[in-house]
């Protein structure tokens, strides 16, 4: 008897856990495994990555600011910076694209369009990229709107014989 009510006290605190972990999990972020080392974390609009990656990633974002920070490393390219500085082009990237590192400054930095891969410093997709589509938009619509008018077209033709 005792050993069952011992059970049921376990079982109740178990769950009494496990929402306590649902309802952080629900306050802070989702959880999910860390891109950089799999470890299971809460992922946060703040931190992609878990606390131990945050802390190597913090490192190398100060190696990598102090770096182009230089006045002679201005026009560095990023090749240029991951030979110098030993830091992953990936993540150099995710930090112009996330905005955490500001390149307005620097002429050749910036993270590919996701159309033609040629280095853009804001949005997804290059200004060329996005005159093309708007473009490609237009003409779809223009000929949608073409056939449209035709079948109306068509179908006045058809009630007007069908008239006679
Ligand atoms: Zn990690
Ligand atoms: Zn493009």
């Amino acid at each position: 008897m005792s050993c069952e009510k011992g059970l049921n006290l376990r079982i109740i605190f178990a769950d009494i856990i496990n929402a306590m972990l649902v309802i952080e999990v629900n306050l802070m972020g989702e959880l999910m495994n860390c891109p950089e080392c799999n470890q299971l974390f809460v992922k946060t609009n703040l931190r992609d990555v878990c606390e131990s990656c945050y802390k190597i990633e913090s490192k190398e974002f100060d190696v990598v600011y102090n770096f182009i920070r230089k006045r002679e490393n201005r026009t560095a390219t990023i090749p240029e910076i991951v030979n110098a500085t030993e830091v992953d082009e990936q993540k150099i990237m995710k930090w112009i694209r996330n905005g955490k590192l500001r390149v307005a400054d620097y002429p050749n930095l910036g993270y590919p369009c996701e159309k033609c891969g040629s280095l853009i410093k804001k949005g997804t997709i290059c200004e060329d990229c996005s005159v093309n589509l708007k473009r490609d938009i237009f003409k779809e619509e223009a000929e949608r709107e073409r056939i449209k008018e035709l079948r109306k077209r068509d179908k006045a033709t058809y009630l007007f014989e069908g008239k006679k």
